[in-house]
């Protein structure tokens, strides 16, 4: 019953070439994934789901959607290939069905969010609609079951004061843990002055945006056209790791010094260029006087965001981004159900890391940037 991902397994084309059917490679395929075996409270940070407005809406604009880069990912939902009959009825399951394969992998909890590319295609009004409506699902869902559930409430950044208005109501009447915003919308980014209020939202209420790929604006589409690398392998981490740069070179951590921000797989690049942008920002200010923060770009990494290890499961990125910004600063996830959450605690159980920074890692960041309850 716990059906994986055949895309997201290296091997798996060979494995089912020898045996007479898919559900018997599927199965041998999970079982040649070990299940995390150290004692650990793993709180799964990146898990998409989905919710029946969002596919209906999906549908109803389907027409327009067949030219357009979003048709890949709007595939999963709508449901018609092998791999979407797969997933979908994945991310639709946040009861029984999906603990039952947290169970199996050792995940003790998951903070949902409605999967990318979220409500942000749709019009200001239906995704303000959609986002309400699929946040009290979430609600209700983690009503049922609240030791295994928290959530990220979706907004429809492009109505920014309806956003607003669903944030508060999301922490104060939901008790949701945070945000969710699927990177850019329509082609613009959060740094933008009309999106501030969103920003100073998060920061009042003291829960962070968790900021996940889509893909790029069709108008910077272009160049990742070719080999498959719109997609996971490369354009999302170039789109969501621009939406990170123009936060951080915006200002609007000086501007909202207590807003945090969190990126997944292992922060979309930016932690690996903090040398360089660093000394380019000290040069362009020096020779240019371009750029006004208060402090190096690098001093708000540690301040203002978190990253997580979502379909990153790499020993050597990992003690790369301790090092340069901190475990406390980094949070376990596996990017259920794109990814298996079996070799995401493998992947940690095993690093040769320290019992301290595994159980921040797994749990404790998670338990203080999302308020969540200690297990
Ligand atoms: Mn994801």
């Amino acid at each position: 019953m716990h059906r994986r991902n055949l895309l997201g397994l290296a091997g798996a084309a060979g494995a089912a070439a020898m045996l007479p059917g898919v559900a018997r490679a599927q199965r041998s395929l999970e079982e040649g994934l070990p299940v995390p075996t150290g004692n650990y409270r793993r709180i799964g940070t990146e898990a998409a789901f989905a919710t029946q407005p969002q596919l209906e809406a999906f549908r109803a604009v389907r027409k327009y959607l067949e030219d357009s880069p979003e048709l890949a990912f709007a595939g999963i939902l709508l449901g018609d290939n092998a791999y979407a009959k797969d997933m979908t009825p994945r991310l639709l399951n946040i009861g029984e069905g999906r603990i039952a394969e947290m169970d199996s992998d050792g995940v003790a909890m998951q903070v949902l969010s409605l999967t990318s590319p979220g409500v942000q295609i749709f019009s200001a009004d239906t995704a303000t609609a959609v986002a309400r409506e699929s946040n009290d699902i979430l609600a209700e869902a983690i009503r049922k079951n609240p030791s295994r559930f928290a959530g990220l409430a979706a907004i429809a950044p492009h109505a920014p004061e309806e956003s607003v208005k669903e944030m508060e109501r999301a922490v104060n009447k939901l008790g949701l843990n945070g945000f969710i915003v699927n990177s850019h919308t329509d082609g613009e980014y959060l740094d933008q002055e009309k999106f501030w209020p969103i920003l100073e939202a998060a920061e009042a209420l003291d829960r962070p945006i968790y900021i996940h790929p889509r893909t790029l604006p069709k108008e910077a589409l272009g160049p990742f056209n070719a080999y498959g690398l719109q997609g996971a392998s490369w354009g999302f981490a170039v789109e969501t790791g621009t939406h990170g740069m123009r936060l951080l070179f915006s200002g609007a951590y000086d501007r909202f010094p207590g807003l945090k921000v969190v990126l997944g797989h292992m922060g979309e690049g930016i932690p690996y260029w903090v040398y360089r942008f660093d000394h380019m920002y000290e040069k362009a200010k020096a020779n240019w006087g371009t750029g006004g923060l208060k402090e190096k770009p690098s001093h708000y990494l540690k301040r203002n965001m978190m990253i997580t290890t979502s379909g990153m499961f790499s020993e050597p990125v990992l003690k790369y981004c301790m090092e340069v910004i901190g475990a406390d600063n980094i949070m376990w996830a596996a990017d259920y159900p794109y990814q298996a959450n079996r070799e995401a605690g493998v992947f940690l159980d095993a690093a040769d890391i320290s019992e301290d920074e595994k159980v921040k890692i797994y749990s404790g960041n998670a338990e203080r940037v999302f308020h969540l309850r200690k297990g």
